[in-house]
């Protein structure tokens, strides 16, 4: 799995990095960045869960 983060729709609710912490951090600003882009099975599911949690859908993968 890919992960990515469309920072023009991302608004730094955060919820990303809170249910999803071992492939998403915050930025400087709140805001949602990926430090995992290319996620091992054992973390998928916390990447099925960062996806459904994002009230922006601003997480895409692949
Ligand atoms: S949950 Fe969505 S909107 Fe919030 S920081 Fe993460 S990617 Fe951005």
């Amino acid at each position: 799995m890919k992960v990515s983060i469309d920072v023009d729709r991302c608004q730094g609710h955060g919820r990303c990095y809170e249910v999803a912490p071992d492939v998403f951090t915050d930025d400087d600003r709140g805001r949602g960045e990926v430090i995992m882009a290319d996620v091992p099975a054992e973390f998928e599911a916390q990447v099925l869960l960062a996806v459904s949690a994002c009230p922006e859908k601003a997480i895409t993968i692949s």
